[in-house]
């Protein structure tokens, strides 16, 4: 009788060698016309099928398609009848960028935690200890839950003369693992915030007005991830018997229209994954819980994102516009004309499906449907494809700087509309 072989491994935390990109490309196509969109759609429906990245989906006529192909992947571009363009020629090259220009940043920064640079998920825990304590008169951590992995998920609160019922905001960050820029922006305004109430008048003003809770890195799991093995990982790192693929797409997983047609992917391979059930990822179910069955009271939520520069309202399951669309335009206009006003970074702003393309589950759609959170918005930021998920680190203050003034307008706009 043959005996079974036992084979022993992956004991402990094992991480495997870096994923590499070398002779990747990103490569870009715009249709021109209602008739290149409808070719430029089928080939999008063959990019999926194939599991194809891609980094920015075509919604209609001068909307572009941004999407990755390696060198063994010619055939992919066999099938593209439209005109396209080389974006970035080499993504390994840009993510070396990224890390070297990060490790001098590192090398010049001395003691204490930089603002401007790309931080490890332990050095931004830490830093989350460390600045409440420096401001604990006005800062705590809250518990949210566990990740998947067993790391613990906390946010911060900011609250100046707490009283009941006091309207809060809520900002997050890092929902999709390898949108660095957007856990960098939330951290950096986090730091504004704290350091500058009672000197800066709008800072001031807005903690007055609100509490603001704050979750720099949603999807833990999945960023911790792309910092040590695939710098290009989007999704939840989630595992499931039986299942070939890790992950689900923590913003297609929110109970709200969830996994409807054709706003999310049932293939568990895909990067827009919409999970076994609704809530099935622990972050986003903690956080949706926390939001709904605590005393608080939320009043604007804003889920972070890269790239493309938008400010994006509700819904993104249809390109019907909600009963608050008006009001919540005049919240976005504000907060799009303070972001230019400080670098000259142009935003646009508009509701998710007509803006930029149709998604279910999304958090927004959830906060603002299923949570009643009027002022619920989903931000694109930083840039518009130069460098794309890959922004180098000397751009995470000028977004700081810039997001936050977006974020005050709109903090200010909801405190003038009640
Ligand atoms: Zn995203």
């Amino acid at each position: 009788m043959l005996r079974p072989i036992l084979l022993v491994c992956c004991v402990g935390t094992f991480y495997a060698e870096k994923v590499r990109y070398d002779g990747h490309k990103i490569i870009r196509v715009t249709p021109n016309s209602e008739a290149e969109f409808y070719q430029l759609d089928e080939f999008q429906q063959y990019l999926a099928k194939e599991r194809v990245d891609i980094w920015h989906k075509s919604s209609g006529p001068n909307s572009h398609l941004d999407f990755r192909v390696g060198p063994d992947m010619g055939y992919i571009l066999g099938h593209l009848r439209l005109t396209s363009r080389v974006l970035i020629p080499n993504v390994q090259a840009y993510i070396d960028y990224e890390l070297k220009t990060n490790i001098m940043s590192k090398q010049h920064a001395g003691a204490g935690f930089d603002y401007r640079m790309y931080h490890d998920l332990d050095e931004i825990m830490d830093w989350m200890k460390d600045i409440v304590s420096q401001y604990s008169e006005i800062a705590q951590l809250f518990p949210i839950t566990e990740s998947f992995e067993g790391r613990q998920l906390n946010g911060i609160k900011i609250s100046v003369d707490p009283r009941p019922g006091k309207p809060g905001i809520w900002l997050e960050g890092g929902i999709h693992a390898r949108e660095w820029i957007s856990p960098a922006t939330v951290i950096y305004m986090t730091g504004q915030f704290l350091e500058q109430n009672g000197k800066d008048p709008n800072v001031t003003a807005a903690l007055k007005a609100f509490d603001v809770y704050i979750v720099p890195v949603v999807n833990i799991d999945g960023y911790e991830y792309t910092r040590k093995t695939d710098r290009m990982w989007r999704k939840t790192r989630s595992k499931r018997d039986g299942q070939r693929c890790v992950g689900v797409d923590p913003n297609r997983n929110w109970d709200f229209h969830w996994c409807a047609q054709p706003g999310a992917s049932t293939d568990p391979c895909s990067d827009s994954y919409c999970g076994p059930s609704a809530f099935s990822e622990k972050v986003v179910s903690g956080i949706a819980d926390y939001i709904q069955n605590k005393t608080i009271n939320v009043v604007g939520f804003i889920d972070f994102h890269s790239y493309s520069q938008l400010w994006m309202t509700p819904w993104g399951y249809t390109k019907a516009l909600p009963k608050d669309a008006d009001a919540q335009d005049v919240t976005s206009a504000a907060a799009v004309g303070a972001i230019e006003s400080v670098h000259g970074t142009k935003y646009k702003y508009g509701s998710i499906a007509n803006i930029i393309y149709v998604a279910t589950g999304s958090s927004a759609d959830w906060t603002y449907g299923g949570a009643n959170i009027e002022y619920s918005v989903g931000v694109e930021l930083r840039d518009t494809g130069k460098y794309g998920f890959l922004l180098p680190p000397d751009q995470i203050v000028p977004s700081g700087q810039e997001t936050l003034a977006g974020v005050l307008a709109f903090m200010s706009s909801i405190n003038m509309s009640k």
